[in-house]
């Protein structure tokens, strides 16, 4: 096994890690980049499926995401808008297909005005939240106990428009069941995007995207660090603090109480210390002064810690968890619903695809749709054989375009579930309460570990441009240490 040293090991070659190493990079200090997989970029992921290129990944840009946009900019690269010509379709309770223009969507006047109502409300408590620090609002505890369904049906009887709520922090962002995470939660999500309206406006939020792709981003970024980004290369051992230098010595099980003391005297000891750290992956060792795990924090179990992470590590990790939607991509010869005046954008709360777009790529001849289906939908999908499963997601696309819908030429679904190294889509959350119990201590650095993870940012939360802050912030926290 090769063995190298370095001033920071990187691990995790998505946005957030290689973010850092080329800061790091750039400021003087050597760095190496471990990937797990055979490709940069993680949930970022542009291929070739049956003559179609699809983003199977993240794809889109929206006004507000500073980071990225810099990032794109610096990289050379360009960006179009998604189509948005003509009307819009929404699916009711009563399932028949609306057009609409504009973001309210059609239903009964009395629902039009509480949704009004309950917008303004909640961009009101949005303005007071700062995303990078939810947590410090005087209502954070309060707001963090009840979970962002119970908090709607408290506003409101109207089925129809607490669904139409829900969905914007629900199925389409967090994409978990509204009842498995709080308000305080949901109001992140929309403080990270500016404000809740930002949320609902899919012109704002899906604005532009990348020609070529958008994992041209951590592919360029890749570029730039040559040879010290090293690939099929999964960490699967990290030994930190005093122990970094004699990694090879049998590990402490501390099976009597005086040795369990004395493991956590070495933890915490280790926890304030930068000593160094060892990371061993499958075909080459890192010895360097610091580490930053830049992978999903679901994924820090698959790492063995020596000595272990802190008590407050073990137990917050528990509390995070990723959401899952699955991402459709239907190819057409031509994308038919432009003639007859739809934009393509689709929403339904009651639909299994609960929304749906035009990803006609930038000078193709050829259209393509996007839909979603999300957390408790995609499970029950999952259950079901492939042909079926494909059958069901056509059949809820052709309710809002017609039955052309069910002949796409090239069909594909993203399933992110499976993925070992990322296990869920779009990203991680808490669970209810966790949020304010744990949310400050997150991005704490152990020891010589330092962490950097869309899953962990303010803003940009869930999103490229909160992997690339977050990556900066990390680099940043290494400099100052070796400033220090
Ligand atoms: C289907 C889908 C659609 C999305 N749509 C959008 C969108 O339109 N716009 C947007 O901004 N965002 C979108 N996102 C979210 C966005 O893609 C992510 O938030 C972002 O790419 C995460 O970057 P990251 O670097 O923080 O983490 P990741 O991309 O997860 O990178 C972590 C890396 O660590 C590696 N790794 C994990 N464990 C180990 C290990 N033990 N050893 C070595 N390497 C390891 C992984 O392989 C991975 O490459 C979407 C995500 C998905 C899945």
């Amino acid at each position: 096994m090769d063995e190298i040293t370095r001033d920071v090991v990187v691990i995790g070659a998505g946005a957030a890690g290689l973010t850092a190493a080329n800061k790091l990079r750039k400021a003087g200090l050597s760095v190496a980049v471990l990937e797990a997989r055979d490709r940069v970029g993680g949930r970022l992921w542009t291929d070739v499926i049956e003559g179609a290129m699809l983003e199977l990944g993240g794809q889109w840009v929206s006004p507000d995401q500073q980071a990225l946009i810099d990032t794109v900019a610096d990289l050379g690269l360009s960006t179009y808008s998604r189509y948005r010509e003509g009307d819009s379709v929404y699916v009711g309770a009563d399932g028949e297909a609306k057009r609409f223009t504009g973001e309210m969507f059609p239903v009964a006047e009395s629902t039009e005005r509480i949704i009004d109502e309950i917008t303004a409300r909640l961009d009101a408590m949005v303005a007071e939240i700062d995303p990078d620090k939810p947590w410090e609002h005087p209502r954070a505890a309060e707001w963090d106990k009840v979970s962002w369904d119970a908090w709607l049906r408290q506003q409101t009887d109207d089925d129809e428009a607490v669904r139409n709520l829900a969905f914007a922090t629900g199925s389409a962002m967090l994409t978990k069941p509204t009842h498995t995470f709080s308000l305080l939660q949901s109001l992140l999500m929309a403080a990270s995007a500016g404000s809740y309206s930002h949320l609902v406006d899919a012109d704002f939020i899906l604005d532009k995207r990348v020609a070529g792709g958008l994992q041209q981003v951590p592919e360029l970024l890749a570029e730039r660090l040559g040879d010290d980004v090293f690939l099929n290369q999964p960490v699967r051992r990290i030994v930190w603090g005093a122990e970094s230098a004699t990694p090879d010595r049998p590990a402490d099980t501390g099976r009597r109480v005086a040795d369990l003391r004395a493991l956590t005297a070495r933890v915490e000891a280790a926890a304030s210390s930068s000593d160094g750290v060892t990371v061993i992956a499958e075909g080459v060792t890192v010895r360097a002064r610091f580490a930053i795990l830049a992978l999903a924090p679901v994924l820090y179990s698959r790492i063995s810690f020596e000595p272990p992470m802190p008590r407050l590590q073990h137990q917050m990790h528990q509390h995070i968890s990723m959401g899952f939607v699955i991402k459709v991509h239907a190819v057409y010869e031509t994308p038919f619903w432009r003639e007859q005046g739809l934009s393509g954008t689709a929403f339904s709360p009651y639909e299994l695809c609960h929304e749906a777009y035009d990803n006609t790529n930038h000078g193709d001849e050829r259209g393509t749709l996007v839909g979603f289906v999300s957390d408790q939908n995609a499970d029950d999908l999952f259950r079901l054989s492939a042909e079926e499963r494909k059958e069901r997601i056509l059949e809820s696309l052709s309710h809002y375009y017609g039955p052309a819908a069910k002949a796409p030429v090239v069909y594909y679904e993203s399933d992110w579930g499976t993925e070992e190294w990322t296990r869920g889509a779009y990203a991680a959350s808490f669970d209810l309460g966790g949020l304010h119990r744990y949310g400050a201590d997150q991005r704490r650095p152990v020891g010589p570990i330092h962490l950097a993870c869309s899953d962990m940012a303010g803003a940009g939360y869930q999103h490229v441009d909160g992997a690339i802050r977050q990556g900066h912030r990390a680099a940043d926290e290494i400099l100052e240490r070796t400033r220090g």
